[in-house]
């Protein structure tokens, strides 16, 4: 399975987001941050395959980096599946 394919197929379960964030509620209109963290990141690429219409390697030294801070709604998942597969623990959402 290609990455692509894993963030199109989540777009049916986000509504699943809204109940794994303590803070989340169901009226929600903030959309999901991402960052990550530089200086934690070591290049594995996980969070590229999880999703890349999110995150990308920087051609300058193989670190992840951030497409667009602002996820939109059928991306959480995906995301959220970066966050969790990423072995150094550097992204983080809020
Ligand atoms: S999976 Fe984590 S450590 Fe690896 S490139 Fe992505 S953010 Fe960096």
């Amino acid at each position: 399975m290609n990455a692509g394919a894993l963030c199109l197929q989540v777009e049916d379960v986000t509504r699943l987001h809204v109940a794994r964030w303590p803070h989340a509620s169901a009226t929600r209109e903030e959309s999901m941050k991402v960052i990550i963290k530089s200086e934690v990141c070591v290049g594995h690429g996980m969070c590229v395959l999880a999703c890349p219409e999110i995150f990308s390697l920087s051609d300058e030294d193989g670190h992840a980096l951030v497409v667009d801070e602002n996820v939109p709604p059928q991306l959480e998942d995906a995301v959220d599946q970066a966050v969790r597969g990423c072995p150094e623990g550097a992204i983080e959402t809020a």
